[in-house]
């Protein structure tokens, strides 16, 4: 019973500390999240934002770099303009000044190879057809423009892949041929290619042909290969200036398929060049975040945790200092107040109000016991009165009310009580009996009887004289007296004494042969033999009979 009593009982700890949690975690939960959220939005539009620098950074440092080696191609198409096959020399030097290119090409005005030259200043063997179709000769030759190429490759010449920078040969408006110096995508992409890995990005360069100038090892382009699609789409999103409409996360483009974020720009060669961050990079530092904060969480619970414990045991010990307080309170006493001191401010009114509740106990119980006080004053004095009257009663149960002596219950009484007491031996009787009692009556009625009777009564008393001896009117005109400690030659003599004084009494009685009333009186002792004081009583009343019919008026023994 007791477990289930301590199951369904309401556990403020438990709620508090469920509600501790729950209002701790709900917002931190809340407010992580929001945090979170927050950053991830932050980090994405840092990142778009990174990308969008970067590619604009690396597009323009490509597009002058190509300028630059544009411009040299072009003064060096200048300096020969005397007439090719002649400035070998000084296309050897521009190699050696302009390291990025690896070979420089001369073709006459009928696109025919004069003569080709690598970084060493050798000549190579020339190659059919290389020039005259080509788009680079043809904007040389027609419209006498310089001219980036897109990316080829020249297995006669070496494994590279590369990009060609013209510019055309002319005799004032004579037009004479064109160079053709190729770099090779390796150092023309180098620079660009190591800050993207840097920051862990990959790089894109397609050609205006949608085919790939560079890519870097993570993506799954080749170089020449055919973009595809995909090239196509980055190419809309270089078109697309507006940023929110920008197609901005694509997949397809790395290896593992992984879906990455993307910026793109079309260069001023008509060129498109992509950076690519995988979607990852985002993710990561928010999973160090949500752990941190996790972690952080936990380390809140743990110490509200540890400070409502700490708190709980404070509240325990101060309620266990008011419960020994209780305990210890006795009805009157004082509820002691000791640790009190020590209670926490929320406690210390319950603790003054069970110190209130005390001292008011104490006054209730002062008036009760005042109250009792006052009853037990009355309820004694009651009592008092009430054993004086039961005292009255029974000192009237046991004495004759005519006479004042002791009437029959009395007389039995007085006889137990001495019976038994050692200093009451010898014990003696006298069985008193008026002579001639009714006729008296008949003579002088009966109330006059009743005052004779009051009479003979004193007439005996004044005959008796010590203190011990015992006079009773056990019924009708008959008296008995019990004589403790009384021999029976000393009753003998008291019953004479009797005699004598209810004579000198002169109570007329003229219905007698004196005229005046008499007693008979018979004596009797206490013997050996006497069982109980029925015994002494009834030898009393055998004597009494002897004086009876020895004429009356007499004692016998
Ligand atoms: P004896 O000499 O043989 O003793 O004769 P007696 O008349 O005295 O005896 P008896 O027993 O014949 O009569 C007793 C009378 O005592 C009868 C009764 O009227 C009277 N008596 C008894 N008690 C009272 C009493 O209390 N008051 C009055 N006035 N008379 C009483
Ligand atoms: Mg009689
Ligand atoms: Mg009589």
């Amino acid at each position: 019973m007791a477990e289930t009593g301590v199951n369904a009982v309401w556990s403020l700890r438990r709620r508090l500390g469920l509600g501790l949690t729950v209002a701790a975690l709900l917002p931190a939960i809340l407010f992580g999240s929001a945090l979170l959220w927050v950053q991830w939005h932050r980090d994405y539009q840092n990142l778009t934002a990174s990308l969008d620098a970067s590619v604009r950074l690396n597009a323009g440092l490509i597009d002058d770099f190509l300028e630059s080696q544009q411009a040299a191609v072009r003064l060096l198409a200048e300096n020969v303009s005397e007439g090719p096959g002649q400035d070998g020399t000084k296309l050897a030097n521009l190699l050696h000044a302009y390291p990025a290119m690896i070979r420089i090409l001369m073709v006459d005005a009928e696109g025919d190879v004069v003569t080709i030259h690598d970084a060493r200043g050798r000549e190579l063997p020339k190659l059919s057809g290389l020039g005259s179709g080509e788009e680079w000769f043809t904007t040389a030759r027609d419209r006498f423009r310089p001219y980036v190429t897109n990316v080829y490759h020249r297995p006669a010449y070496g494994s590279e892949a590369v990009v060609g920078v013209s510019a055309p040969i002319l005799s004032g408006r004579e037009f004479k041929g064109a160079l053709l110096a190729a770099i090779p995508v390796e150092s023309l992409m180098r620079q660009s290619a190591e800050s993207a890995a840097r920051s862990r990005w990959d790089l894109l360069l397609v050609d205006r042909d949608n085919r790939v100038i560079f890519a870097s090892h993570g993506l799954r382009f080749d170089v020449l290969g055919d973009a595809g699609d995909t090239g196509r789409a980055l190419g809309r999103v270089a078109a697309t200036a507006d940023r929110p409409t920008r197609e901005l996360e694509l997949s397809g483009l790395l290896k593992d398929d992984a879906p990455a974020l993307v910026e793109a720009v079309r260069m001023r060669n008509g060129w498109m060049l992509a950076l690519i961050a995988p979607r990852q990079q985002l993710l990561a530092p928010l999973y160090s975040r949500a752990v941190l904060l996790a972690a952080l969480l936990a380390v809140t619970l743990l110490c509200a945790m540890a400070v409502l414990g700490l708190q709980w045991r404070i509240l325990g010990r101060s309620i266990d200092a008011l419960l020994q307080g209780l305990r210890g309170y006795v009805l009157g006493g004082q509820i002691n107040a000791r640790g009190l001191s020590r209670l926490p401010g929320e406690l210390k009114p319950l603790a003054h109000g069970i110190e209130e509740l005390g001292v008011r106990m104490n006054t209730a119980f002062a008036q009760v016991q005042q109250v009792l006080g006052e009853r037990e004053q009355v309820i004694a004095e009651r009592t008092e009165s009430l054993n004086q009257a039961v005292s009255e009663l029974s000192l009237q149960s046991r004495t004759d009310a005519l006479t004042g002596t002791l009437n029959y219950r009395g007389f039995r009484e007085a006889c137990d009580q001495v019976w038994d007491d050692p200093d009451s031996q010898p014990l003696a009787v006298l069985a008193l009996d008026i002579d001639h009692f009714k006729r008296y009556n008949d003579l002088y009625g009966h109330a006059e009887g009743d005052v004779a009777l009051r009479r003979f009564a004193g007439a005996v008393r004044s005959a008796l004289f010590r203190s011990g001896d015992v006079l009773a009117r056990p019924g009708g005109e008959e008296f008995s007296v019990l004589m403790p400690d009384c021999s029976l030659r000393q009753a003998m003599q008291a019953a004479n004494r009797v005699c004598a004084r209810v004579r000198e009494a002169d109570i007329s009685h003229d219905d007698t042969p004196g005229g005046r009333m008499t007693v008979s009186i018979g004596v009797a002792a206490r013997e050996q033999g006497d069982a109980d004081v029925d015994a002494l009583l009834k030898r009393a009343d055998e004597a009494l009979y002897r004086a009876k019919s020895g004429g009356r008026n007499q004692v016998s023994a």
